[in-house]
């Protein structure tokens, strides 16, 4: 048929736009949303003529192409954030939202939503109170440090941090630690952004005491550490650890401060995992400023989380950029819900989600997968082989970036000339109504179990996948 025909073939959108079922959906979505709905679906139609010389089934009535329209409309309505299947074998995956929320964490973050609530408002006084105030009272008790608040993230932290302590004035830090995290976030760009003046010492691998020591002068407002967050040095390495550099600055009286990156609240080595830096330890070693992020391992809501002196706490308190970079009511709440399961540490591998999927034993996944195998290869039909294999986890958000955790996971391969290819089948799952993320490896698509809990729930979405 000549592309002409076909193109006649399609209604007028006032023709389209009268069906019946799209007059029903009229008072929902209005006239306008519903009349571009109309002209979009035609000039999908049109384009698929225009490059398949045939017309598509989906318009080949005005009923088919009501139906496309109501999916079109209805589409604009759903979410576009939606939860997933983290299956990608990263615990703390920053693209897909990084810590899973405790559930009181979640019970706060709704009842703050929901109604009024005491942020600012302190109810022995019945006056105006501080919104870190809780939270800050939390971080004191846990951490020993005597004052402490709350910025938007880490990053935040950072920035008014030096803002504060140092602008216009020079600050020390080891070549080996001028990190990148990722994105524009380069310790040189932010020492500018806050109006200091990056001074380096030592070289990449190995920095001295005697570095900081030499490089101190009359201008020098701050020595920093940086913890070397998502990399590592290895080999002929050594840098100096900061209870030598906090005495070293308490002798020349200026304030030495750590950004730690994820910073554990507590000892990951008695849960089996690496060893990660603590805030208390740093504290303890006498730094004036630690901050740390709050959905790395600490397992709560994106927010950057500063402890140390009470000096530089009310300065940074009183620093305008605090109004801009301060965390909203629903953070501050699911914060503070976080924190207090820490004053239970006993039940935090079942209390917080990141401890309980990062200590969850390789058994477990390695069970789960036995489970899982016939209902995805049967979901997948005989294009794709699904075995099941031990793989590694990472943690991620750049913490213990040389460590994995031995896990088991569902691989999907291709069958051997069957037409299935890898990129059509995460497609598949991407599509589903919680879509699964993998990871594709070594031609094959790996579903890391770490993070599935509920297996009931990834076996019924599997219900809708089309086969790829
Ligand atoms: C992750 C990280 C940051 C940034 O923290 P966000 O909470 O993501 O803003 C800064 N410094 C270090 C060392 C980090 O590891």
């Amino acid at each position: 048929m000549d592309l002409k025909n076909l193109y006649t073939r399609l209604p007028s959108v006032d023709r389209l736009l009268s069906h019946d079922r799209l007059s029903r959906l009229l008072g929902r979505h209005g006239n306008a949303a519903l009349a571009e709905a109309v002209r979009q679906t035609l000039e999908q139609a049109r384009r698929t003529i225009r490059e398949q010389h045939a017309l598509p089934p989906w318009a080949a009535s005005d009923d088919s192409l009501a139906a496309a329209v109501g999916d079109r409309v209805a589409e604009r309505q759903r979410m576009r954030m939606r939860p997933v299947f983290n299956l990608s074998g990263t615990v703390l995956h920053t693209n897909l939202g990084r810590a899973p929320m405790a559930e009181t964490a979640v019970d706060a973050v709704t009842a703050a939503m929901r109604e009024a609530a005491t942020l600012e408002f302190d109810l022995q006084g019945a006056g105006r109170g501080h919104r870190d105030q809780a939270v800050s009272e939390l971080l004191r008790e846990l951490t020993g440090a005597e004052a402490a608040c709350v910025v938007n993230n880490n990053a935040a932290a950072v920035l008014i941090m030096l803002s504060t302590v140092a602008a216009g004035r020079e600050v020390i830090l080891s070549r080996g630690e001028m990190v990148e995290i990722g994105g524009a976030f380069r310790m040189p760009d932010v020492m500018r952004q806050a109006g200091c003046r990056l001074v380096e010492v030592g070289a990449t691998n190995r920095t001295h005491l005697k570095d900081y020591r030499n490089a101190i002068t009359a201008e020098t407002g701050l020595l920093l550490k940086v913890h070397t967050s998502n990399y590592a040095i290895q080999g002929f390495a050594s840098s100096v650890a900061e209870a030598e550099l906090a005495e070293l600055a308490r002798e020349r009286g200026l304030p030495v401060a750590t950004d730690l990156g994820s910073g554990a609240l507590i000892d990951l080595a008695a849960h089996g995992l690496p060893h990660e830096p603590m805030p208390q330890q740093m504290i303890a070693a006498g730094v004036d400023l630690v901050s740390f992020s709050g959905d790395k391992l600490l397992g709560g809501p994106q927010a950057g989380l500063i402890i140390g002196k009470r000096e530089w706490i009310d300065k940074i308190q009183q620093h305008p950029l605090k109004r801009a970079l301060r965390c909203d009511k629903m953070t501050l709440a699911a914060l503070e819900a976080t924190l207090r399961l820490y004053l239970e540490p006993d039940r935090l591998p079942e209390t917080l989600p990141t401890l309980r999927l990062l200590t969850r034993p390789q058994t477990t996944m390695r069970a789960s997968a036995e489970r899982l195998r016939a209902p995805l290869a049967a979901a997948l039909g005989t294009d794709y082989l699904v075995e099941d294999a031990a793989c590694l986890s990472q943690i991620g958000s750049g913490s213990l970036p040389v460590d994995r955790l031995p896990s088991w996971a569902l691989a999907v391969s291709p069958a051997d000339g069957r037409g299935g290819t890898l990129e059509r089948l995460a497609e598949a799952l991407r599509a589903l109504p919680r879509p699964v993320i993998g990871r594709l490896a070594d031609g094959r698509l790996w579903l890391d179990l770490r993070c599935l809990e509920d297996e009931t729930g990834f076996i019924d979405n599997l219900g809708s996948l089309a086969r790829p």
